[in-house]
């Protein structure tokens, strides 16, 4: 294992691998810094490509110590080669980086949660727990009961059924909490200064959070090793988005990427809970959050974002730009999706189709690069979004001349 430790993202002070996540000392985020030296003399194309199709074929750039036993089979999602949605959208290069699929819960969560409860496992936690939008819940439950491990969820009360039975399912014990994200993570805070517990997402966030790298290291390979000019990513807290950036950076110091970097990253919000892509368009240093969240992407609606200022600057930095959608949008980029591409996304993944229309509408993202869009759950965890939305089933009694009758409706229909 390549860590040296923890680091100040604000004042670079350093501290040990442990379950810490904010600085004593200016109360800055923390994240893993590594031996990045050591890591370009171990890693190299050969060795990825001869492992496993998974995420751990990263291992050197992941922070977990010894043999991987949690999580073995997550990750390596398919990176779809978009035409049709392509040519709907007029750009030459589409690409969906399809983590609808991910093992075993259908989200990208199951990469941050494999990490976490890995690291919970190192530091000796007996529990592990979550606050959660939807997604988080179903990959903490799914994965710690396959680790043996002890679980508690916490939620808003408001979600899809999807999410609430995709967690209680695996025998976890589920909380949910009446009021928004916002208010949810507030307790848990709490909850873990008291209790001796694994929040994923609290104090193993810095752990957490390098997890979500291995979408990006996967979008690398699938491309030759190389970088594409856009990508779009869904955000709630921001650190996927973030990531993006640190994995892009990292595969760039080891040099495993051929030609310069020089991805442009954009961020996807919903209108309705927008305060990362509200401070990218009014050009602000700060983040102002929004007090109740009101989206149908419920799994994106994080009113007060942790990594918010940093994903915002990221977008600045990189000559992307930050955008949102609709309720009514998002689902027309749910069916965009579907219809062109067979791909069944959740709200989040309707978010980051219909941002990307606009982006590349307004010349945001150019219609001659290669784009990749990030789609990052499942559309069967959702069905209340569409549930009402899409054309009706004809009902017929099983004899021919009945369906005759509906043919020819629907051949009048076209
Ligand atoms: C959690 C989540 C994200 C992004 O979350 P961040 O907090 O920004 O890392 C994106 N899409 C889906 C479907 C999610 O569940
Ligand atoms: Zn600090």
């Amino acid at each position: 294992m390549f860590v040296k430790g923890l680091k100040c993202r604000e004042c670079g002070k350093e501290y040990p691998d442990s379950p810490l996540y904010v600085c004593d000392y200016c109360f800055g985020p923390l994240e893993v810094d590594y031996d990045y030296d050591g890591i370009k003399k171990q890693i190299s194309i050969d060795k990825i490509k001869s492992r496993e199709p998974n995420m751990w074929r990263y291992r050197e750039l992941l922070p977990i110590k010894g043999e991987i036993k949690i999580g073995k089979n997550v990750g390596y999602t398919p990176l779809v080669k978009a035409d049709n949605l392509a040519k709907e959208l007029g750009v030459k290069e589409l690409y969906i980086k399809n983590d609808a699929v991910n093992f075993p819960t259908l989200s990208f969560k199951d990469r941050v949660v494999s990490v976490a409860i890995a690291k919970a496992k190192e530091f000796g936690f007996k529990v592990v727990a979550c606050a959660s939008t939807g997604n988080l819940a179903n990959a903490v439950a799914a994965l710690a009961a396959s680790a043996s491990y002890e679980s508690f969820v916490f939620i808003p009360s408001n979600l899809e059924i999807g999410k609430v039975l995709g967690t209680s399912i695996y025998d976890t014990n589920l909380v949910k909490i009446n009021g928004s994200y916002d208010k949810v993570n507030r307790l848990c805070t709490e909850i873990a200064g008291k209790h001796n517990w694994g929040f994923v997402n609290i104090n193993l966030r810095p752990y957490y959070a390098e997890g979500s790298k291995s979408l990006t290291f996967e979008i690398l390979e699938q491309l030759g090793f190389k970088t594409p000019d856009n990508v779009v990513v869904p955000m709630a807290g921001g650190s996927l988005i973030t990531k993006v950036g640190k994995a892009i950076d990292e595969f760039e110091y080891c040099g495993l990427l051929q030609g310069k970097p020089k991805t442009k990253i954009f961020g996807a919000q919903a209108t309705g809970c927008n305060p990362i892509t509200a401070t990218v368009k009014e050009k602000r240093e700060f983040i102002k959050p929004v007090k109740t969240p009101n989206t149908i992407a419920k799994s994106l609606a994080i009113g007060n974002p942790a990594d918010g200022y940093y994903a915002s600057d990221l977008m600045s930095k990189t000559g992307g730009y930050g955008e949102d959608a609709t309720d009514d949008e998002i689902i027309e980029g749910m069916k965009l999706l579907a219809g062109t591409e067979g791909i069944f996304t959740e709200t989040a993944g309707g978010v980051t189709v219909a941002v990307a229309k606009k982006l590349i509408d307004k010349g945001y993202i150019n219609k001659n690069e290669t784009t990749v869009l990030a789609i990052t759950g499942n559309g069967l965890k959702t069905l209340e979004a569409i549930n009402g939305k899409l054309k009706e089933p004809a009902t017929i009694d099983a004899n021919l001349e009945e369906f005759e009758r509906v043919l020819a409706k629907i051949r009048e229909g076209n």
